[in-house]
């Protein structure tokens, strides 16, 4: 046995930033992968959303054996095909203008919350400083994004944070007009909550938030890491209700597992940047901006949403009929294939009676399980997956 091995090896060189499953993880093949022991798993996480086209996709590994050839990284200071490129397909895919590369989520939300406070800074004068974010959200780690996320457990022993933010539940209407004012320099928001357990916003709250940022010249930015780029079933996220914000952000699945992330914005927002107020030197390589073409490419292909659609209603219809059995008929939340349903303090033995039985799923804030399975699942693998979790307890 290789696990035990490995985990304690592990345990004595990695920080213990991670509650990890006790799994060390090999390769893997679309919607399978396999461990240092051999066994073999479903994989319905995906690294969170990351490897949307399954592992190891072959469109993917093209375009980057392609880019390989040429070079993997020169620097900003000079113009770079492939970023030209995947900046091409996301303006013409969305309501956006232009784009900034990064490397990750929290990097794409701090560059979308100095873009808000230039903006705002240009336009409303030195006072207009303050963000609005929501409780339950998730925006990152590094100062400005662990500000914005609204969940004390991630702040408080890193305090003190960055000055400026106010908080609202989500959907909570009474409490955004009484935040929100002629300060107000941006809204962020996930139109689903993905890490504080599934929780979309409505299409009341989403108009009221565009009516407010409107009145009070704010800006509406959507953090759409997790449920952006195919993962409700349509390209991204706001597509679904009649809410526009005026800068998005996308990292997790715009690589399908090549770090990379990217905060778009509309051409009168994005033109308060100006050359050396913001910089990456990684940010939208050759190498991962050409993997990000391939896999816009694959998203984009004729039917490709079609399918996440119907296979995430069908998974959404089989667990909700087994939370209906057995967990109280708890609603199953979310969309296309991010799914989530709060089941109490079992989820984290579901997960692992799931794992032994070949299933990765995993469980958010220990009372809800996530279903984020790759959006090239096939139908097979669903049942498989429906199968396991139907007969976890037996
Ligand atoms: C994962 C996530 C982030 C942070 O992304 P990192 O790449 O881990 O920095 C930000 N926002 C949302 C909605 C996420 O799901």
């Amino acid at each position: 046995m290789q696990t035990e091995k490995l985990i304690e090896s592990g345990r004595k060189v990695l920080m213990n930033t991670y509650n990890r499953y006790p799994l060390v993880l090999a390769k893997g093949k679309g919607t399978r992968v396999w461990d240092v022991d051999g066994r073999e798993y479903l994989d319905f996480v995906t690294g969170f959303a990351v490897t949307s086209l399954g592992h190891g996709h072959p469109q993917v590994i093209k375009a980057m054996e392609e880019q390989l050839g040429c070079f993997v990284h020169t620097s900003n200071a000079f113009w770079l095909e492939k970023q030209i490129e995947l900046a091409r397909k996301l303006t013409e895919i969305s309501f956006a203008d232009k784009v900034f590369f990064c490397n990750s989520g929290a990097e794409a939300n701090e560059a979308a919350l100095k873009l808000g406070r230039k903006f705002a800074r240009l336009h409303g004068g030195e006072s207009k400083t303050r963000i609005v974010s929501l409780n339950n959200s998730f925006h990152g780690r590094t100062f400005g994004a662990l500000t914005a996320t609204g969940q004390r457990k991630y702040q408080k022993d890193f305090e003190p944070l960055v000055p400026g933010f106010d908080y609202v539940d989500n959907n909570d209407g009474e409490a955004l007009r009484s935040v929100i004012n002629e300060n107000t320099a941006a809204v962020i928001l996930e139109p689903i909550q993905g890490e504080g357990g599934v929780y979309p916003v409505s299409s009341a709250f989403m108009k009221l938030t565009r009516e407010l940022c409107d009145a009070f010249g704010a800006l509406l930015i959507f953090d759409e890491i997790q449920c952006g780029l195919g993962r409700t079933g349509h390209l991204f996220a706001y597509e679904m209700g009649d809410v526009v914000p005026d800068i998005m952000t996308l990292a997790k699945a715009l690589g399908n597992g090549i770090p990379i992330g990217a905060m778009l914005a509309t051409d009168q927002v994005a033109d308060a940047f100006q050359p050396g107020d913001h910089a990456s030197t990684f940010g939208g390589n050759p190498l991962v901006t050409a993997a990000g073409c391939a896999v816009l490419d694959v998203m984009t292909a004729p039917g490709f949403l079609e399918e996440v659609r119907v296979k995430g209603a069908y998974l959404k219809s089989a667990l909700q009929k087994l939370a209906d059995e057995r967990w109280d008929n708890a609603p199953v939340r979310g969309e296309g294939l991010m799914l989530g349903v709060t089941v109490g303090d079992t989820a984290p033995g579901i997960v692992e009676a799931c794992r032994k039985r070949g299933l990765l799923i995993n469980c958010v804030g220990g009372t809800v399980l996530r279903f984020l399975p790759p959006l090239t699942v096939s139908w097979e693998e669903l049942d498989e997956a429906i199968e396991v979790i139907h007969n976890h307890g037996l």
